[in-house]
């Protein structure tokens, strides 16, 4: 599948504001957005004001950017969120939560959702005891995704383990910081999801 491949910064740069792409240099001062905070490319110091539509469509790359998804998949997460009920932004945004690429970075066992979902690629993760390697997977309340015991001695997760102490999840996640397993407690509320997205923007750009 096309993925981005580029130099993640320029995403963040693009959208002005920090989209936490990589892991631990987005808490430095060598992320891009410190040092570099205008759009990249040879006119990024004299940006433009954007039109509605323009501010619609840069909400919606944003989200698609957070998330790692790209514009079929996140069409399709849309056409979901339509059919739910409730309210249509924010069951979006539930969905793309509720990612087990997202979920494994929320719960403090990768990271980066970028990291997060080549960790579960690589088949690190069990969701209720059995191996799931699909970063799409939608975890649902109840369900308890661990790193598999032979993965829990690489190197990585232990630098992850030692990483852990410092991270709190989100209160619709708890986390075993010990035996790196976490639980989904319910399904993620708006207040839960930090994303700085404005989702009515990327609903009125469906609508049009
Ligand atoms: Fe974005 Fe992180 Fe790069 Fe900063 S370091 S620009 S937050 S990806």
């Amino acid at each position: 599948m096309a993925r981005y491949t580029e130099a993640v910064c320029r995403l963040c740069r693009r959208e002005g504001t920090k989209l936490f792409l990589k892991a631990e240099r987005c808490y430095t001062d060598k992320c891009a957005m410190e040092r570099r905070p205008y759009a990249p490319g040879l006119h990024g110091h004299g940006r433009k004001k954007l039109t509605e539509y323009g501010m619609q469509l840069r909400e919606k790359q944003k989200a698609k950017r957070i998330y790692g998804v790209l514009e079929r998949q996140f069409r399709n997460y849309f056409a979901r969120a339509e059919r739910q009920k409730g309210v249509t932004g924010e069951n979006l945004l539930r969905l793309l939560e509720q990612r087990l690429d997202n979920t494994v970075y929320r719960l403090g066992l990768a990271g980066s959702r970028a990291e997060a979902r080549q960790l579960v690629r690589h088949g690190h993760f069990t969701v209720n005891g059995r191996k799931v390697d699909i970063p799409s997977y939608q975890v649902r309340p109840g369900d308890v995704i661990a790193v598999r015991e032979k993965s829990k001695e690489s190197p990585k997760f232990k630098a992850i383990a030692e990483a852990l102490a410092h991270r709190t999840p989100p209160a619709w996640l708890e986390i075993d910081k010990e035996n790196l397993r976490g639980r989904v407690l319910s399904l993620p509320s708006r207040e839960d999801i930090d994303v700085p997205v404005e989702e009515h923007l990327i609903v009125e750009l469906y609508s049009r």
